[in-house]
């Protein structure tokens, strides 16, 4: 009978396809479990600090370590406190800055994350460097690259994925997966997180930096040096992907006080 056939694959993509998002309590897309997108977006990242200049052992580099480190901490600590112990027992966290005049930056799942040194200048000091930071790690914890991609496009990897070995993927698997998180400037693609995305990970990310001891009040004028350097003849890609709205700016000034008060729950109470 057609509607019970149709019936049992609704059940059966119900259960693959759901996944709770941690700070939220919600339901979320994920067809393909981290255990098989890790591997894929490990290789990706390998593969593109290979084919790029990483800045090693200078100040700023340090920076970009120890922010991550914290941000890390906080993530883990605020999983483990709220019921998600575990959940972030397959990330292999790495800090990297690389030589690229590129405004931009970004979090792979597993907790793969890149700074271009053009994004300093921006980010100004450490505590703008940790909004950008808690903000990207808030996509990848969220699983906003999951859902990024289409169901299709998740099919796809998902076959490869279970078909061959990961390094023997197609180069268009790999694109999808670079575009999905975070690489898309490498293949000309600019894919930008949904508004609804975008709102939690301000809000989660504002947390984090909390947590870590960073001044959450700092995540709004972070934006409003974005907003101000917006302009000019070519957008930079973390811009164009993360437009600086009034909104959003508003939104970070409104929530400072509650991630404060979160982070005072861990025992944070000076904020840097
Ligand atoms: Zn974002």
């Amino acid at each position: 009978m057609k509607i019970r056939k149709y019936l049992v694959w609704a059940t059966a993509i119900l259960f693959i396809s759901c996944a709770t998002n941690p700070f939220t309590g919600k339901q979320t897309l994920a067809l393909v479990p981290n255990s098989q997108i890790l591997p894929m977006a490990f290789q990706q990242y390998n593969q593109f600090l290979g084919e790029n200049k990483v800045v090693k052992g200078t100040s700023d580099a340090e920076m970009i370590k120890r922010v991550g480190q914290k941000i890390a901490k906080a993530s883990e600590r605020w999983l483990n406190a709220n019921g998600y112990a575990g959940y972030l027992k397959d990330y292999q966290w790495e800090y990297n800055l690389v030589e690229d005049k590129a405004v931009n930056a970004w979090c792979m799942p597993g907790g793969k994350i890149v700074f271009y040194t053009g994004i300093l200048p921006i980010a100004k000091d450490e505590t703008g460097i940790a909004a950008v930071m808690g903000h990207e790690v808030a996509h990848a914890l969220a699983n906003h690259g999951q859902q990024r991609m289409s169901a299709a496009q998740i099919q796809q990897v998902a076959g490869v994925a279970t078909a061959v070995a990961i390094q023997n993927k197609s180069q268009e698997t790999q694109q999808i997966i670079g575009t999905a998180f975070g690489l898309g400037s490498q293949f000309g693609v600019m894919l930008p997180f949904s508004r609804s995305h975008e709102t939690e990970a301000d809000r989660i990310g504002l947390q984090l930096m909390a947590i870590a001891g960073y001044n959450p009040d700092e995540a709004a004028n972070l934006w409003r040096r974005m907003k101000a350097n917006s302009g000019g003849q070519a957008p930079p890609e973390f811009m164009s992907t993360h437009p600086s709205s009034d909104t959003r700016i508003r939104n970070l000034t409104e929530w400072a006080p509650a991630a404060k008060a979160e982070a005072r729950k861990f025992g944070v109470t000076t904020f840097k």
